[in-house]
This record gives structure tokens, C-alpha cells and sequence, in this order.
């Protein structure tokens, strides 16, 4: 007899329940308020991956209920929403007390991998929005809602977002534009700044509530170690390491790498003025407001490092002197970074084992792109579809789809011969090997002029380019002829495109 199918039901709107147990935690940790109203509501985009993680049944998406709810209009059972209280370090310099000021946190929903938190992002003012108005943009979050699911595809470790819900409320930046409110979800929205806000008032008391409540929460095996919060501040400084390779592995660009839009769980979080590399220029700038290059691509290692410095300068007092807080950080952050960084790189050439020089062929590999400003993302997906091994008088044909993306192709050839000469020494087989780097190099990322061309079509109310994005980014490792307009180089017009914090 067959087993009975053990489907967990999908739930509706009305039977998820929200927990609170952010809200739990003492008063100075957040400020309880409802969200503002968000006048006639639309559901702008859904991600079905991300309703899956909170089992929610994307039929839901299409109930009038559904806009409500993650407008910020009507709330979920349960629901206890609330703004967090948090500061930072932005572009180097402490900035006191910063929080959610325009985050609400719904509460926590109870899954099959633990309690995930629910935020609505936009969703009007809070006691720390400061001047500014507490909403985001239709601009902004979509770029978020996209990168942020394209992020969890690609395998890199990030928030989620379920949706965004737009609005004609008009909202002024430089220009006037329109309003939307992001759906995010992650087991948790605490950052570096978290327990900084709390170092900084000398609020021991609530730096170790908050210390207990990740471990407890999120890391509950780190309370049976000899130490925990050093463990804590290490399992951090490993997560960060990891996801930091991730970012330089894939070509992603944050931005805007201040303490508290650093995530305690090592996710990337608050997607601003990100972008993807397109030719590779390890000193590019993504974010137009950083005018030193503080967050350029090639500074973000060193930057986590600094901000993870940051973070442990805040847990001193739970640990002990600085010096060894700090050491802490030099004993995971680097090795963790470097471990994963080669094995990423690795993979993305086609190589299994790990052999003594595969540094420096990585080194060589990033100075050639730097040098021929070849496009990162096409050049390892056409990689992948290069032989192993090539007569010398058929290389110029089978070659070609790579030598085409250098003016030189010489630099190329020269290049190709230490590729497969390294390939012969594990005894690569291009059958294995291919489909493996086919699994490893997006043919598409979410590069700025897509982001930029679906937000166009979506102020003016059609959403389609937005749907199609999504349904690409789910993927981003298959051939897809259907979206092959999403695998060209940027376009002309894309280079005049700059993007800054205004969100
Ligand atoms: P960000 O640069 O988006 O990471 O935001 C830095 C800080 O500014 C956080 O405390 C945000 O909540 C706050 N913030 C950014 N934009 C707004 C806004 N439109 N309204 C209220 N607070 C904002
Ligand atoms: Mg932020």
C-alpha cells in the first residue's frame, strides 16, 4: 500500500497566526504601532517562492483581503506590529540612533524551518523616522522585491520578499513618485546596529537580553559552548565571511555597507543602490552618493571586516577587552571568506579539487576581466561551454564565443591554455564538468537597465516586465529563449543609469 501523501495544507490569509516574539523582548528594543493606511491599494508583484516559505497558498494573492493585508491596511491574526530600535556606523561614522522608520514588523510565523519574521517596508512614519516620511517607493521596492528573490535563487544568503503592493499616493524624492509597501521576510531583521544602539547608552542589561535572545532564537546550539557570546560574535564573523564571497563571487555590489544594514545571520539585507557587475571593474562604485568609494566592489571584504570590528567593539563588555573581541573576528572572518570565496571561484571554472595555486589563478583570472573589461556573468557562462581540450588549429572555432568578449584575444588564448592545463590536472571530464558550471554561472542577473526598464513599464501600469523579470531571476541558471533579451550586455542607454540611497 502506498504511504498516505504527507502534504502539509496550504494556509489562507486567515489562518496564518502571527507570534510576537520581538514584541516579547523589553520596551526599549522597539516601539509598538500600526501601520499607516495605504489609500487604493494594488498588488503589484508576488513571489510564489517566497509564499511557500511561510506555506502560504499563492491563490491567496489574488483576494482583494490579500492587498489589504500587506498594504498595511488590515492585519493578520495575531499580529503585533511594531518598529525595532537600532543605530550605525554610516560611511564610517557612528550615527546614534537610527531604527525602523518605515519597517513595521508584523511578528513571526511558525514553519517547517523555524519561526520566520514577517516586515512590512514603507508602510508610514515611526518615532524613528526622523524628517523623513516613512514610505519607499514603487522604484525602490521593486528593485528590492527583485533583487531579493533573485539573491535566494542564485544561492546567496538574503532577506525574502513575498510582495509589493503599489499605491498613487504620491511620494516626493527628487522627483515626485508613487508609493509601494515590500512584504520582507527572514528569521530575523536584527543588524549590527541592534546591539550597537545598546553599547553605545552603556545598557549592558539589554545588550545581553538581545545576545541571549539571537542565540535562543536563532543559534541555539552556540548555548552549550564554553563561552557564548564569543561563540556568538565567531559564528557571526563566519556567516558574514561566507556571505561576503558570495557577493564577490557573483559580481553583486551592495552599496550602502553601513552597521545597520549588516544582518546578525549573515543575510544580505536592505537592498539600496545595489547593482551586478556588468564589465568587470573591481574599483566600480555602485552607490552614486558614495563619493570616496567607500562601499566600491572591491572594498567590501575589508568594509565587513571593519563593520565586524564594529560589531565586536559592541559586544566588549559582554566578552571582555577589545583586543580579544576583536581577535575573535581576525580568527573566523578571513578564513571563512577565503574558504568559501575559493570554493565558489572554483566552481565557477569548472575545477573539483582544490590544488596549491588555484589562488593565484583566480587573481589572474579577475586581472585579465579587469584589464579587458569582459562582461563577469558572460564570461563564465560561455566558459562553460568551452572543451576541455582543443586541437591548436580548431581553437579559433571553438573558441570564439569567449574571444569574442575580448578586444584582445590573444590575452584570451594565453588565458585558455592555462584553464585547460589546470583542467588535465584532475583529469576533467567535459561531461561532467559542463553541466556543474552550467549549475554555477547565472545566465541572467538582475542587472541595473533590467531593473530600471520593468520599473519604467510598471509606473506607467503595466506590470508585465516586472512578472517576466521574476519568472527569469527564479531560474537564473537555466536556458531560457524566452528571456533571452534579460542575457544581453547592457544597452547604450544603461551607462548614463546611476542609482543612490534616495529610496
Ligand atoms: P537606509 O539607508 O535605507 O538603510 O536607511 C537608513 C535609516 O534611515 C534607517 O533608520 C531607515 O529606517 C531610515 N529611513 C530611510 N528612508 C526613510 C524614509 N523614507 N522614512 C523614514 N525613515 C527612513
Ligand atoms: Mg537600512
Amino acid at each position: 500500500m502506498n504511504a498516505p501523501l504527507t502534504r502539509s495544507p496550504l494556509s489562507s490569509l486567515e489562518s496564518l497566526c502571527l507570534g510576537s516574539r520581538y514584541g516579547r523582548l523589553p520596551g526599549a528594543f522597539h516601539t509598538r504601532l500600526p501601520p499607516s493606511p495605504l489609500p487604493s491599494p494594488h498588488l503589484v508583484a508576488f513571489s510564489e517562492e517566497a509564499a511557500a516559505l511561510i506555506g502560504l497558498d499563492p491563490q491567496e494573492a489574488t483576494r482583494p483581503e490579500f492587498v489589504e493585508v500587506f498594504a498595511g491596511n488590515r492585519l493578520l491574526a495575531g499580529a503585533e506590529p511594531l518598529a525595532a530600535v537600532y543605530g550605525g556606523h554610516q560611511f564610517g561614522s557612528w550615527s546614534g540612533r537610527l531604527g525602523d522608520g518605515r519597517a513595521h514588523l508584523l511578528g513571526d510565523i511558525d514553519t517547517p524551518q523555524g519561526r520566520l519574521d514577517l516586515q512590512l517596508k514603507g508602510a508610514g512614519p515611526t518615532p524613528y523616522s526622523r524628517f523623513a516620511d516613512g514610505r519607499a517607493v514603487l522604484r525602490s521596492s521593486l528593485r528590492e522585491f527583485l533583487c531579493s528573490e533573485a539573491m535566494a535563487a542564485l544561492g546567496v544568503p538574503t532577506t525574502r520578499a513575498l510582495c509589493v503592493i503599489g499605491s498613487p499616493l504620491p511620494v516626493q524624492r527628487e522627483q515626485t513618485e508613487t508609493a509601494a509597501v515590500l512584504t520582507r521576510i527572514a528569521p530575523s531583521f536584527v543588524r549590527f546596529g541592534t546591539f550597537e544602539y545598546f553599547a553605545d547608552k552603556e545598557d549592558v542589561a539589554s545588550l545581553r537580553t538581545l545576545a541571549d535572545h539571537v542565540i535562543d532564537q536563532f543559534r541555539p546550539q552556540l548555548r552549550d559552548t564554553v563561552r557564548p557570546f564569543e561563540s556568538l560574535l565567531a559564528d557571526v564573523a563566519q556567516r558574514t565571511g561566507e556571505l561576503i564571497a558570495h557577493w564577490q563571487a557573483v559580481g553583486f555590489m551592495h552599496g550602502v555597507m553601513n552597521t545597520d544594514n549588516m544582518s546578525i545571520l549573515g543575510l544580505t539585507l536592505d537592498y539600496g543602490p545595489f547593482a551586478f557587475m556588468d564589465a568587470f571593474d573591481a574599483g566600480r562604485i555602485c552607490n552614486h552618493s558614495d563619493t570616496y568609494g567607500r562601499y566600491a566592489f572591491r572594498a567590501q571584504p575589508r568594509i565587513a571586516n571593519w563593520n565586524l570590528y564594529v560589531l565586536a567593539d559592541a559586544l566588549g563588555p559582554l566578552i571582555g577587552h577589545p583586543d580579544l573581541t576583536r581577535t575573535l573576528v581576525d580568527a573566523a572572518f578571513q578564513p571563512a571568506f577565503d574558504a568559501q570565496f575559493s570554493l565558489l571561484m572554483r566552481r565557477r571554472l569548472g575545477l573539483v579539487q582544490a590544488h596549491p595555486g588555484d589562488e593565484d589563478f583566480v587573481g589572474a583570472t579577475l586581472g585579465l576581466l579587469q584589464l579587458q573589461r569582459v562582461d563577469y556573468t558572460n564570461f563564465f557562462r560561455t566558459l562553460c561551454e568551452l572543451p576541455g581540450t582543443v586541437e591548436r588549429e580548431q581553437r579559433a572555432v571553438r573558441d570564439a564565443a569567449l574571444r569574442d568578449l575580448f578586444a584582445d584575444r590573444e590575452a584570451c588564448d594565453a588565458w585558455l591554455i592555462g584553464w585547460r592545463a589546470r583542467l588535465a590536472r584532475e583529469g576533467s571530464v567535459d561531461a561532467r564538468r559542463q553541466p556543474a558550471m552550467r549549475a554555477a554561472n547565472p545566465r541572467y542577473v538582475l542587472r541595473n537597465w533590467m531593473a530600471e526598464s520593468a520599473i519604467r513599464r510598471a509606473r506607467e501600469g503595466d506590470f508585465g516586465e516586472v512578472h517576466a523579470l521574476l519568472d527569469c531571476l527564479r531560474r537564473p541558471f537555466d536556458e531560457r529563449p524566452e528571456h533571452a533579451r534579460f542575457a544581453a550586455p547592457p544597452p547604450d542607454w544603461a551607462s548614463a543609469l546611476t542609482v543612490s540611497c534616495s529610496s
